[in-house]
């Protein structure tokens, strides 16, 4: 066992719950819509939802992931200022692909039907190529889907030709996920020059693009990339994850025009939102020493 896992796994489950309060909206969907609704109301910030779990391995826990999402979709009627996220992993890639791939379809329909927005999040390396095809599969036939890529990984800039021709939806992130050295970046300050890269190319083939982070600086750079190039307001947002402390930014963001969306997890199970801390805890560093400096009063 990983010191980062010994670590993560002997922080009581209490502590890491009370840590998750600000990044979790709570252990329902009510309580995810009530989290979405403020945002909007007191700052015109939109919101993409996401049921917390991962990696399930049973078709019985995929297919009530996959009726909570169909649940939340409903709940959105009223709400055009929030999309749907969801991870390959919960909707039963581990169980079997092809069943993975139906249910995503199946709520991509549902989606469409709906005028709502559903990004396939990007999970760990070994279901990239598998997260790719699939969007690239489903995307013509459902327009309202989107992806995500990781500028950590030195094949993402190449990943971009993949998406040729789908006028893409594309949120562009450092990513979460441990890689190795030989497949991807493993300093942050490359992952986010990387970051750029990416968004120039995606931008010059006509995507809609997300930048998905909290880096200022970043932001800042990003931001001045898409002027430059003459990117429309309404082709290109700026994603946050709930709970990160950013909201002059965001104010900023808004002012100036621009689509602000927070990333807002809810969880229908305490121990859900406790085991994605621990595994975030595990697989970013820097995400242990936050929850380390919190639990130190730091
Ligand atoms: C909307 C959204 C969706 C995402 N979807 C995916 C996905 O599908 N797949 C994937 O692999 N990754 C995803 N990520 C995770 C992302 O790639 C990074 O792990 C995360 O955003 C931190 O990277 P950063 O660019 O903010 O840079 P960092 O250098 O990690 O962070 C910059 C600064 O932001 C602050 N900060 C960042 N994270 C936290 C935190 N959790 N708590 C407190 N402060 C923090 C810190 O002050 C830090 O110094 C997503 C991120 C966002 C914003």
């Amino acid at each position: 066992m990983s010191f980062r896992r010994f670590v993560a796994n002997a922080i009581p489950g209490r502590l890491v719950r009370a840590f998750a309060a600000p990044y979790v909206a709570g252990d329902s969907l009510e309580k995810g819509l009530a989290v979405a609704d403020r945002l909007y109301r007191d700052g015109g910030i939109e919101t993409t939802l996401d049921v917390l779990g991962e990696a399930e391995k049973t078709e019985a826990k995929v297919t009530a992931a996959v009726e909570i999402y169909h649940r939340a979709l409903d709940a959105l009627k009223d709400r055009p200022y929030c999309t749907l996220s969801i991870k390959p992993g919960h909707f039963g890639y581990y169980v079997d692909p092809v069943f993975c791939a139906a249910n995503i379809e199946r709520l991509a329909r549902c989606c469409q039907a709906a005028g709502r927005g559903l990004t396939v999040d990007m999970e760990d390396t070994d279901v990239t190529d598998w997260t790719l095809a699939t969007y690239g599969a489903l995307k013509a036939k459902y327009p309202v889907m989107g992806t995500v890529l990781q500028s950590r990984l030195f094949r993402t800039l190449d990943d971009v030709d993949r998406l040729d021709g789908l006028n893409a939806h594309v949120r562009l992130c450092i990513g979460i996920y441990n890689v190795p050295g030989k497949l991807a970046y493993t300093n942050k300050r490359e992952m986010k020059e990387n970051l750029l890269r990416v968004l120039r190319k995606l931008v010059e083939r006509g995507h809609y693009v997300c930048v998905g982070t909290h880096d200022t600086l970043y932001i800042a750079k990003a931001r001045a990339l898409l002027e430059e190039m003459g990117v429309p307001k309404n082709r290109c947002e700026f994603q946050m994850l709930l709970g990160v402390p950013r909201e002059a930014t965001q104010r900023e963001l808004r002012a100036a025009g621009y689509t602000v969306r927070l990333y807002v997890p809810f969880a229908l199970d305490w121990d859900d939102a406790v085991a994605y801390l621990r595994r975030r805890m595990v697989e970013s560093p820097s995400m242990a020493g936050l929850v380390l400096k919190n639990l130190a009063g730091g």
